[in-house]
């Protein structure tokens, strides 16, 4: 791809500079995009702007494919922790609107729409991969197949949240354009993504459990905040989230930065142990609209 057409998808700067080199070899398939994939820093192209600080990929344009064809039983093995996860995210977000529609875009098997719904929120969501919607559906929860704007969820709701999403798509302002006219005039949006400038990311760099192929756009704090104020949004509150895990799945993630001969079986124990880890280099924003009185 040649870099006249490239164009920041926050500011629309068209100066970039090549970071990192592509690590696709010849091809890539569904497996790439698991959401618990070990690849950890390999990804296609990455490219600065110059202006605002975003990365994002240039040789990845066309992932929705990946998405829908997406298998990944190691994600539905984890539905406990996960679950706490939501759980604590709702009633995070139950401080700023304690009753009403929500819409959660990406709900993979609808481990949040199922955490919403049990604290009295009418909830539904929207899931690209067939496999993880099929799954919502078995246990009969609302969750459409298919990508945002989707036919089945028009709106207005008084609650949106994208969580780990963004970081996955292309143009992302479109995205937050569309969440903004979807929202209730006084409704909250709640987005999570990684955050290209904590600590984690700089002590780690391209071993940033973060930097994977699936991962397309890497936001800081500035430039999101900068997307979302353009995009219709003013963030009310800025936080880090924390995420829930077993021993096990953490001594295995921990092991795999090391040889493979060095690594050794977990004791299976570990997996009855759940814990809440925050390393700081996620972001959470909750975000109102910006001219609701308009
Ligand atoms: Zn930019």
């Amino acid at each position: 791809m040649t870099n006249k057409e490239l164009k920041c998808w926050v500011c629309d700067s068209k100066d970039f500079r090549l970071i990192k080199n592509s690590d696709v070899v010849e091809y890539l398939d569904s497996n790439n995009f698991a959401i618990t994939n070990f690849d950890y820093g390999k990804t296609g192209e990455l490219q600065r702007c110059l202006n605002c600080g975003f990365i994002q990929c240039t040789d990845l344009d066309k992932v929705v494919g990946f998405y829908e064809d997406l298998v990944d039983t190691e994600y539905e093995n984890t539905r406990k922790e996960r679950k706490l996860q939501e759980k604590r995210l709702v009633k995070f977000l139950s401080k700023f609107k304690r009753e009403g529609t929500l819409l959660d875009i990406g709900a993979g098997s609808g481990i949040m729409v199922e955490a919403a719904l049990e604290m009295g929120y009418k909830a539904e969501g929207i899931e690209p991969s067939k496999w993880l919607q099929k799954n919502a559906e078995k246990l009969g929860l609302p969750v459409y197949q298919g990508i945002f704007p989707h036919p089945n969820t028009p709106g207005p709701y008084d609650i949106i949240t994208l969580v780990d999403v963004i970081e996955h798509v292309t143009e992302p302002g479109d995205l937050l354009n569309g969440i903004s006219k979807t929202l209730a005039s006084d409704g909250i949006f709640i987005l999570v993504t990684p955050d290209v400038n904590s600590l984690a990311a700089k002590i780690f760099g391209y071993r940033w459990w973060h930097y994977r192929f699936a991962h397309i756009g890497y936001f800081n704090k500035k430039n999101l905040i900068a997307l979302l104020n353009k995009t219709g949004f003013e963030v009310i509150k800025l936080t880090r989230p924390s995420w829930y895990f077993t021993l096990k799945y953490l001594g295995i993630r921990f092991l795999s930065f090391f040889p493979k001969f060095m690594r050794f079986p977990l004791p299976e124990f570990l997996e009855r142990i759940i814990v809440p880890v925050n390393l700081r280099d996620s972001i959470l924003v909750v975000c109102t609209l910006k001219n609701k009185n308009a």
